[in-house]
């Protein structure tokens, strides 16, 4: 192993979805490309919001992904190492207390702004002495910590972004510590990263400013500044905001109610917003390969859940009968699979073949004596794919009809619906019993 080492730091408050599963398989393939390690860290401290069933749910979509993790860690674990570093900073005078309400830091904001200046904090808190101090605890305030920004340039060359500047003075101190002692995912994840030793953070776009203030943090607790690379964030087909229908398509609804593969979900996030080609992979090694961050775009990628199933389609018809066998429902054996396979764009849609073929069906039959005469012609046993198209011409000679009104018939009595896959694929899984006891619904 390198001594590359990411992590996918997701917070147990809901379950995975397309939206943020794009940030772990993207580091997933850049750490492997690198033969580096990879950190499952999940960002449990805000206690009233974080679950152990989530926690669990975001290990199984992970698995099931076949994202695996080298590492891993819970931020809960850790509050006696993060009591540590936040003791130290206080020390070093690099956090410092504040007593303001949420009501006047609104107040301060808004005034700021109306005066047509951006609302940064005004560092009241540094001024205070012991006595204003002591007055504040004594009506019952207790305070939040800020931590000291230095006034100075802070520039990362962004694997994604490139350049990036930000400038201390321009920005607020950001809280670290609540006012009810806990402290912020800002500085565990800090602590965190460097103590496990990660050398790459991949994270949304949504996190650069924290990113600029967390260079800073790292510096002040003597840590190594990993590098960053933060992605763009998906949106929807007309370049709005991932609406939170499609943001969130679970993962799990995906594996579980729409069936799914893996590899249709890797195959589009990997490569969605990059200048490589959207294609069915088969393997997360054949994603991983050439993985290369500059290939990433700074515009918003699109996400169309039509791309998901149209990948997903490919994959399925390229899938063996043993590659499904565990995944399919009773009664499909390995010719059914290879007749019905082409017509699948995800393996649940099988379910509705399978009914097609063992019932029970619900016959329509409009015109009697056509379907008689076409059960008197149905041929004799064995059934092959070329039944179907013998069948058929006899009963055109027969009965001179063609085209739809030969056909339709017959699908609407042998399958119950007008649309379907091809019958001649059909008819042999359907068998010679079924189909005369169909047909002969009419009788
Ligand atoms: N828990 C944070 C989030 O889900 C992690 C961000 C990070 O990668 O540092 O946004």
């Amino acid at each position: 192993m390198t001594n590359v080492k990411s992590r996918f730091a997701p917070s147990p408050t809901g379950r995975l979805h397309i939206g943020n599963i794009r940030t772990a398989i993207i580091t997933w393939l850049f750490v492997k490309s690198q033969g580096g390690e990879y950190m499952l860290r999940i960002d449990d401290t805000d206690r009233e919001r974080s679950k152990d069933e989530y926690t669990q749910a975001i290990k199984e979509d992970l698995t099931w992904l076949g994202l695996t993790w080298d590492d891993k860690a819970h931020q809960r674990d850790r509050e006696d190492r993060y009591a540590e570093c936040i003791e130290q900073l206080k020390k070093d005078g690099r956090l410092y207390a504040c007593y303001e309400t949420e009501e006047e830091l609104a107040l301060k904001r808004k005034s700021l702004l109306g005066r047509g200046l951006p609302p940064i904090y005004d560092r009241a808190g540094l001024e205070l002495s012991d006595a204003q101090k002591d007055k504040f605890e004594a009506e019952g305030r207790t305070p939040h910590w800020r931590f000291k920004l230095n006034h100075e340039p802070i520039i990362w060359n962004d694997l994604v972004r490139g350049e990036v500047a930000f400038h201390g003075k321009d920005m607020s101190d950001p809280v670290l510590i609540r006012n009810d002692g806990t402290p912020l995912y800002h500085i565990c994840s800090v602590i965190d990263d460097i103590d496990f030793g990660i050398t790459h953070v991949v994270r949304g776009e949504d996190h650069v400013s924290n990113t600029a203030a967390h260079i800073q943090m790292t510096e002040a607790l003597g840590g190594n500044v990993p590098n960053f690379a933060h992605l763009s964030l998906i949106t929807d087909a007309e370049g709005g905001k991932l609406s939170k229908r499609l943001g969130s398509l679970s993962i799990q609804e995906l594996r579980e109610n729409e069936g799914l593969e893996p590899m249709s979900i890797i195959s589009l996030l990997s490569r969605l917003g990059t200048s490589a080609p959207v294609e069915a992979m088969m393997s997360l090694e054949e994603a991983a390969k050439d993985f290369d961050f500059s290939k990433f775009s700074r515009g918003a990628p699109k996400f169309d859940p039509q791309d998901l199933y149209r990948l997903n389609a490919k994959i399925l018809h390229t899938l063996s009968y043993a590659d499904v066998k565990d995944r399919l429902p009773e009664g499909i054996d390995e010719n059914f699979w290879n007749a019905v396979k082409p017509n699948l764009e995800k393996l649940s849609d099988i379910d509705s073949l399978a009914q097609i073929v063992n019932g029970p069906v619900e016959p329509v039959i409009d015109d009697q004596d056509y379907i008689q005469e076409a059960a008197e012609l149905l041929p004799s046993d064995p059934w092959t794919k070329e039944t179907w198209s013998a069948w058929v011409s006899s009963i055109k000679d027969k009965t001179g009809r063609k085209g739809k009104d030969l056909f339709m018939p017959l699908r609407l009595a042998l399958t119950g619906q007008q649309h379907g896959p091809e019958l001649a694929d059909m008819l042999p899984l359907i068998g010679r019993e079924r189909a005369l006891n169909r047909l002969k619904k009419s009788a």
